[in-house]
């Protein structure tokens, strides 16, 4: 079921977009538009902001917080490409991977792009991004955005990532994927009633088994790229079924993998016992609904990212 919207009103976050700009001159640009800048923020609390006051986020240096439903959608900063607004639960997947300048990433469902423009940035526009997307539609929709962002660095590709050929030697130094492929959508806040007669429900419970296949079947193809050092899964789901339950089978199977320990300061984690993961929510993050885990091949002692 959707999350009910009544009563929730998200900050809304602002990912500064360092391929075009720097935090400071954001920072700046918004002062002298009016806006007053009360530093970095230290707690959850400080997220909670009245109308024209904005913060720099404690977890994501890239990202200021405004108030709920502060409108940019027309400002110069976000037409220039200079700010993207994207959720600040949607920014950890990118972060979390953090792919270096010069390596071989895959972004496997990639539209409408804003976790690609965010690993283009962190890359520096360096190294090779390549992204999918079986929907031609949403593609056409992310190179613009792309394309607005700065972003050089990427191949865009109309193709189903389950058929894409793990030994195709354009692939081989692939070490970094991200994997954000479609879910319930469960986590997304959105207004509307909640109502479910028995045949309403057996018929989310058969959906979201069919995605929770999609989504197992994605992570297992994404470990077989010969060169892959680490994934990271992420869904925009509160269920389970499609976040632990899939991150659980695909270790399962995979036993050269194991889960990293993402982000201690983070409070919410995955759920017991795969609290190496990470969670988001309207309550606890005041963000989305979300799931985050990043998995890496074994090699050597255990590491904790970032
Ligand atoms: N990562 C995107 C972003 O941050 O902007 C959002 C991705 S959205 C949650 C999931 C995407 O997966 C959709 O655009 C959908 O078209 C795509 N998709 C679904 N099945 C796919 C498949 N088999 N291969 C590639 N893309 C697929």
């Amino acid at each position: 079921s959707v999350q009910q919207a009544e009563g929730v009103h998200l900050p809304r976050y602002v990912r500064v977009n360092t391929l075009k700009t720097t935090v400071e001159d954001a920072v700046d640009y918004f002062k002298r538009d009016g806006f007053s800048y009360l530093g970095e923020a230290i707690r959850l609390d400080d997220l909670n902001l009245k109308a024209k006051s904005f913060v720099r986020d404690m977890h994501l240096s890239d990202l200021l917080v405004f108030a709920p439903k502060t409108e940019f959608h027309e400002h110069f900063l976000y037409k220039a490409g200079h700010i993207i607004l994207q959720d600040k639960a949607s920014c950890l997947p990118a972060f979390l991977l953090n792919p270096p300048s010069n390596s071989h990433v895959i972004d496997a469902c990639a539209a409408p792009g804003n976790k690609t423009s965010h690993m283009a940035a962190i890359m520096k526009n360096k190294g090779k991004l390549f992204a999918f997307d079986l929907d031609a539609k949403r593609l056409s929709t992310m190179s613009t955005l792309l394309l607005r962002a700065g972003v050089r660095c990427h191949q865009l590709a109309n193709r189903d990532f389950l058929k894409v050929d793990t030994g195709d030697p354009e692939f081989k130094d692939v070490e970094y994927i991200l994997l954000d492929p479609s879910c319930s959508g469960s986590g997304m806040v959105c207004l509307g009633k909640d109502t479910s007669s028995p045949d309403q429900e057996r018929e989310r419970r058969r959906r979201l088994a069919n995605l929770a296949a999609f989504q197992l079947r994605c992570l297992n193809h994404a470990l077989r790229f010969p060169r892959l050092q680490r994934v990271v899964y992420s869904t925009c789901s509160v269920h389970a079924e499609e976040n632990e339950k899939v991150v659980a089978a695909c270790l399962q199977q995979n036993p050269g993998f194991r889960l990293v320990h993402l982000f201690p300061q983070w409070q919410e984690r995955g759920l017991e016992p795969l609290t190496q993961c990470l969670r988001a929510s309207t309550t606890k993050t005041l963000t989305h609904g979300f799931f985050v885990a990043l998995l890496e091949r074994h090699s050597g002692p255990v590491t904790t990212a970032p």
